[in-house]
């Protein structure tokens, strides 16, 4: 398995072939202006380009085909060295402002019952360079289309905590000056509630940001939803999060999926309030996107409803709008299985 291309990698390799280091740098800004691979890398000689490739990959994960909704949001299927395939999803927003949305994991072992990835089984752990790679190239390919990435979330494929050492790697290629030069602000780290992960996250001393996907107010209906709930229920999963509040000075984002008859009464709201009510959370209440489950999204009205219940119990709530839901680049919607409608921008060149 070839090592991925980073400054110091190139650099040691360039002096070993005899070669000026600012050709480094040619590789680096033809990474953030959208190559894919090697022969795009036009800035270098053919012969240094193919004695390069044959020492380091370009991508740790290799763009392989994309599908973009129409909102303008854009699914990419990755493929690492060994064959496994990840999901990564640049949202649109307007105004030229993108998200992407990174995969940690090529599969998940959790099992959450409404979710894509987990319905399609456990895979390996990305590596920080695979995870780095998915937020770098989506920038690059936001930028070739006019537009700028401005945030990172850790919503893919897999539960980031369980793969922390990886996940803090790439967050900090994403923060350097090398990579994206990202503020930690801007990232955002999703748990399903990994208690050991966020305290070690706490403890790590990264500034980014914790989003926690609660979706039941009462340990019943979580557990039917996610099965780690048997393992830490709600009572112990809020407590290390008022710990990691405590901690590091930052309040916790709370994610909470809408679904039919399942969560959405105004008594779910009321007991979502009271479990929340010391003001250290902020609540996005979410839309559910079809995953081949049998639930259903809320409809308008009822979520309407649970919103009012949560502000009458002084809990303000954002609703996330779904982005990409045609071309399943959704909340939920990830399992590494897309089929390509759209050929990348630098080899459409
Ligand atoms: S929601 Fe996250 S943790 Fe749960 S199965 Fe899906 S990827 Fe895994």
């Amino acid at each position: 398995m070839l090592a991925r291309v980073d400054r110091n990698r190139l650099e040691a390799l360039l002096a070993e072939l005899g070669q000026p280091s600012y050709r480094a740098r040619q590789v680096l800004d033809a990474r953030r202006a959208g190559a894919v691979s090697w022969p795009d890398v036009t800035a270098l000689p053919k012969a240094l380009r193919a004695r390069l490739g044959g020492e380091l990959s370009l991508w740790a994960l290799q763009p392989e085909d994309a599908q973009e909704s129409a909102d303008g949001t854009i699914k990419w299927r990755m493929r690492g060295s060994d064959g496994v395939t990840v999901e990564t999803v640049l949202i649109a927003h307007d105004r030229g402002r993108r998200t992407v949305c990174i995969s940690s994991q090529a599969g998940c072992a959790l099992g959450c019952r409404f979710c894509a990835t987990g319905l399609a089984g456990p895979g390996r752990d990305l590596s920080a360079d695979e995870i780095a790679d998915q937020a770098e190239f989506a920038a690059a390919q936001a930028a070739t289309r006019g537009a700028r990435l401005g945030n990172v979330v850790f919503m893919g494929m897999g539960e980031p905590l369980q793969n922390l050492e990886a996940v803090l790697g790439g967050v900090r290629t994403l923060r350097s000056v090398d990579g994206l030069g990202l503020s930690g602000r801007r990232i955002a780290i999703s748990t399903v509630g990994w208690v050991p992960g966020i305290r070690a996250l706490a403890e790590s001393g990264e500034p980014v940001r914790l989003a926690v996907s609660l979706h039941g107010s009462d340990d019943a209906t979580r557990s039917e939803l996610m099965p780690i709930n048997t393992r830490w229920p709600i009572a112990s999963l809020l407590a290390e999060c008022r710990r990691y509040c405590d901690t590091t000075g930052r309040r916790v984002f709370i994610e909470y999926l809408l679904l039919d008859g399942v969560n959405d009464a105004p008594a779910d709201a009321r007991r979502l309030a009271e479990l929340l009510r010391d003001g250290r959370f902020h609540v996005n209440l979410i839309e559910y996107n079809p995953t081949g489950t049998p639930y259903r999204a809320s409809p308008g009205d009822a979520r309407e409803r649970f919103r009012a219940a949560l502000a009458a119990a002084g809990i303000e709530a954002s609703v996330r709008r779904s982005r990409g839901a045609d071309v399943d680049a959704a909340c939920g919607q990830l399992a590494g299985r897309s089929e390509p409608t759209l050929q990348l921008a630098s080899s459409a060149k």
